[in-house]
Formats: C-alpha cells, structure tokens, sequence
C-alpha cells in the first residue's frame, strides 16, 4: 500500500518523513529484501552490526538493542538497581517516559528543576533531592542538546549514586567532546520515528562501556535467559528487530549529512529571527554540539499561572501557533505540562510554584518546523510568518 502523500507544499509541516524516504527508497528496499531472503526476523546479524556500528558512533563498546526507549530507560534503571522503595532523580521538564519507566519498576520519581537556557537539568538542584534511597539520577538531553553533564557525573560519583542518560532526542550531539550517551553508566537511545535516527516501528538500545552491565542487559531482553531455555531472573522481552535493524543501519549511513542539514537550517533561523523581539532563540552552551532534534524557541508569556491552560488561548504562545497555523506552518509545544503537574504524578503531591523553570518552560516553549529535508525557502517562510504571527 502507498505512504500517504506529502502534506501539500503549502503547509509546513514539523517533520517530512515521506521526503527522507523517498530519498533513500531504493536503499531502504534492498536492506528490507536482504531480511526476507534470511527469515530471520529476531537476534540475529542486522541487530548485531546496528549494535556495534551505534556503539561505535557514541564512542563506547557496547550496544544493546531493545523495543523502545521507554523500555531502554526500564531495563536500564533495573541494571542499576532501581526497585520498589526506590528514589530516581528525574529533571521536571521532559517527556514522560522519563518518569513513567521508574514508576514502571515501582520507585518513585523524584523531581528537579531545569536550567532556563538550556531546558535541561539543574546540577545545582540535585544534591539536596538525594536520600538514602536515591539509587539513580536521570540526565535528559532534551531537543537535541546535551545536559552539563561534568557536573552531574562528578554529583553521582561523590555520592556512588549511577547517572543514566536519556538520549532518546539527542544521538550524535557532543558534550566537551564526547557523545551523548557515554558520560553515564549506561545511555538510552530511541529510534521512534520521528527522532533524528528513527526505526519504522518502535525500537530502542543500550549503550555503555560496562562489560557485566551489557552482559546483563543482553541476559534481561530475553527472558533473564543466560543460556537457551535457561532463566536465571525474571527479564524482559525487549528485542530489536532484524527489519528495523537492516532499516536503521541504512539511515545511520545517512546521520552525519542529515546533521548537518539540521545544524545549517538552525543556523539560517537563528540569524533570521535574530532580531523579533518577544522570542528567544535556542542557546547552546560553549563546548556542546546541538543536533537540533527540535529548533525550540520561547515566546514571552503573561506571567504566572502553573501549568498551560487547555482549551483557551489565554497563552501568547498558543496565540502565535494558532495563527502560524492558519498560515499553514506547524509548531508544537513540547512540553505544556511539567512532570510533576501530571495528573499521573498528583499523588506526589507536585504543586505549581514547586518547579519554576520548569512551569515557566512550560508555558513559553513553541518548536518551529526543523528536518533535514527543509528547502531554504521553507525555512525562510516560517521565519518570515513567525515574525508575522508575532505582530501584536
Ligand atoms: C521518545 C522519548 C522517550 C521514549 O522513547 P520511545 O522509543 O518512544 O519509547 C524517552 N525519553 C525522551 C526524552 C523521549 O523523547
């Protein structure tokens, strides 16, 4: 059956998934065909290329494929020893699979405030969050950037507690450096679709540097199995499969030039917008390299209030993707409501005015139109119509 079309050249949207494969359908097609000449479909010689070649290009020697990055974070914070009772510390402004895969093993989610610039977590708002029961600390890369993560690692080492890396959005990007996913005890990657490398399907992996952690990992996929029919704890079935491997590694062929469009399209935008007034421009700190998952801005709001009210318009931002809208260019807001004001999350107890950043992160945020496919003129429509949109 045929892909949808593309959306009408009049409308921008936030991603074109149908362009990218339309520029590389013949490769697509034959890794595909290699699969189904041979009928091996789980565990077997793509997943195990995908996982040394995804290894090789965070710069550490293990990968372990799983199905998704939710279940790479789960099985991750398992490894490191998060279960019931449990405390994981986990940045307030993210995406809730963050959250959702400790409350999977039973711990609790324990929130931390954001750095403005960057959306990312607060070194200095994580050593008073630590207890006894702090068996993890999350660092998420959020949009593309890393966190600062010199000063989380050397937080987790003082106080022997394992940092994990959620680098579901930011593959590729570098930290004074070194890759995103390698600073940790272990990085979690996901191939959803719509991320910078992206499955058609659900997929995810591991990497570390940790032989015994990757041994488990491989062991906690299958069943807990060390050997075949032989469990030795209660696992997972989480694997990777062949045809989303043979399809990744033909799009990880792709990754460095499809970066570099996004790098270039962030470019073009940050000197278009330069001078709007009532936004500000994605910041990326000396030493990192952003690889543009999102191109988020912000949009000065009325002041106040916790979380963005739905329905209304009440917010300037919901006002300029309303009217970007009509003018046929998508925007997201990602993300309206912080962690701890989820509805999941209000046994916690989480109040508006407990995380500030986060709540005014929340409010403020639009992401605007960035994939590697993007013409010039494109990029320069949505400029052209944000700065229109934004006219009182
Ligand atoms: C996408 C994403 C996940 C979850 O990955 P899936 O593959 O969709 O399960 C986790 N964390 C963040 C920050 C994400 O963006």
């Amino acid at each position: 059956m045929a892909a949808p079309p593309s959306p009408a050249t009049n409308t921008i949207p936030m991603l074109d998934l149908r362009a990218q494969f339309d520029s590389i359908a013949s490769e697509i097609r034959a890794a595909v065909e290699e699969v189904l000449t041979a009928q091996q479909f789980v565990l077997g010689p793509q997943g195990e290329a995908l996982e040394r070649e995804i290894a090789a290009a965070c710069g550490v020697r293990h990968g372990i494929g799983l199905a998704s990055g939710t279940e790479a974070l789960e099985l991750g914070l398992h490894a490191c020893g998060v279960k019931a009772g449990g405390e994981v510390i986990v940045p307030a402004f993210t995406f809730i699979a963050t959250g959702s895969a400790v409350s999977a093993l039973g711990a609790r989610p324990v929130f931390a405030d954001v750095e403005p610039a960057t959306f990312n977590l607060d070194p200095d708002q994580i050593e008073s969050r630590i207890t006894p029961r702090t068996r993890a600390i999350v660092a998420v890369h959020l949009f593309g950037l890393s966190a600062d993560m010199d000063p989380i690692v050397a937080i987790g080492e003082k106080h022997g507690i394992p940092v994990v890396e959620d680098n579901a959005q930011s593959f590729g990007a570098t930290y004074r450096g070194r890759k995103t996913g390698s600073m940790g005890r272990l990085g979690c990657l996901s191939f959803y679709p719509s991320k910078n490398l992206g499955a058609y399907g659900d997929a995810g992996m591991i990497v570390t540097n940790d032989d015994t952690l990757a041994a488990r990992l491989r062991s906690l996929r299958n069943h807990g199995q060390t050997a075949q029919y032989l469990s030795v704890e209660r696992g997972w079935n989480s694997r990777l499969d062949e045809l989303q491997a043979a399809i990744l590694r033909i799009k990880l062929g792709h990754m460095a030039e499809w970066t570099a469009a996004r790098q270039a399209h962030a470019r073009r935008y940050d000197s278009l917008l330069a001078d709007l007034p009532g936004i500000t421009l994605p910041r990326v700190p000396p030493g990192r390299e952003h690889v543009y998952y999102l191109y988020t801005i912000r949009v000065a709001g009325r002041p106040g209030g916790a979380a963005r009210p739905t329905g209304g318009n009440e917010l300037r931002s919901d006002i300029v993707q309303q009217r970007l809208k009509e003018r046929g260019v998508a925007s997201v807001v990602y993300y309206p409501v912080p962690l701890h004001l989820q509805p999941l999350y209000a046994l916690l107890g989480g109040k508006p005015g407990d995380f500030r950043v986060s709540e005014r992160a929340a409010r403020e945020v639009l992401s605007i139109p960035i994939y590697p496919e993007m013409t010039a003129e494109q990029i320069e429509r949505v400029a052209e119509e944000l700065r229109k949109a934004m006219r009182p």
